[in-house]
């Protein structure tokens, strides 16, 4: 997505080797009309696909998720992310590293909101290492549900998330990747 690489040029900012923050349009605020744009491109992309619900993770991966279940026509389900000792019994829950915060987190959906007939379409705002994903990964294979693929706005390919999930067959598509932070640049892979 061209746009998307020319707002990254212009608003994100390379924090080190590894993070980049991107505040105004991801992390902190959301510009609504980019963020349809997210959607609308990620419902073609999966389009032909018969998907019932679209999950994403609070909160970074709300908007682009309410663009794409708004294109789809479908609803949306996110995941909270809590810490806690007490389990859920009406909840899936699984425990995940969180990249950026560098503690363990729950990500917690309630049974209900998951139906072994649905088909669910994953969304997020980044993928690094890939632990997110593999949570919520878990998390929809738990209640009997069909993983349809994965869709992220920003993929850090020099990162092994999005390339382990395509190892292990999952359908994954980004709509930017990035293949270096180095020399607080940067680097988009094509
Ligand atoms: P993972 O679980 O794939 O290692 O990391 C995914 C989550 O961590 C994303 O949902 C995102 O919120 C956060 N994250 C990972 N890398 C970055 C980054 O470079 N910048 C920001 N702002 N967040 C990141």
């Amino acid at each position: 997505m061209d746009i998307l690489k020319e707002r990254l040029l212009k608003e994100a900012s390379v924090l080190n080797s590894d993070v980049l923050k991107v505040d105004s349009l991801l992390n902190h605020g959301v510009d609504p009309q980019l963020t349809m744009e997210m959607g609308r491109e990620f419902a073609r992309r999966f389009a032909g696909v018969a998907i019932t619900k679209v999950i994403t993770v609070e909160s970074s991966g709300i908007p682009v998720a309410f663009a794409t279940a708004l294109e789809l026509g479908v609803p949306l389900v996110f995941a909270r992310r809590k810490k806690t000792l007490l389990g859920e019994p009406d909840a899936y829950m699984e425990r995940v590293p969180s990249f950026t915060k560098g503690i363990v987190t729950d990500l917690i959906v309630s049974r209900h909101l998951l139906q072994p007939e649905d088909t669910v379409l994953f969304i997020d705002d980044i993928i690094a290492n890939g632990d997110a994903a593999r949570g919520l990964i878990r998390i929809v294979e738990q209640s009997g549900a069909r993983l349809a693929g994965i869709g992220i706005v920003l993929e850090k390919s020099f990162q092994a998330g999005g390339r382990t999930l395509r190892e292990l067959g999952y359908r994954l598509e980004s709509l930017v990747k990035i293949k270096s932070l180095d020399n607080n640049e940067i680097t988009f892979a094509e």
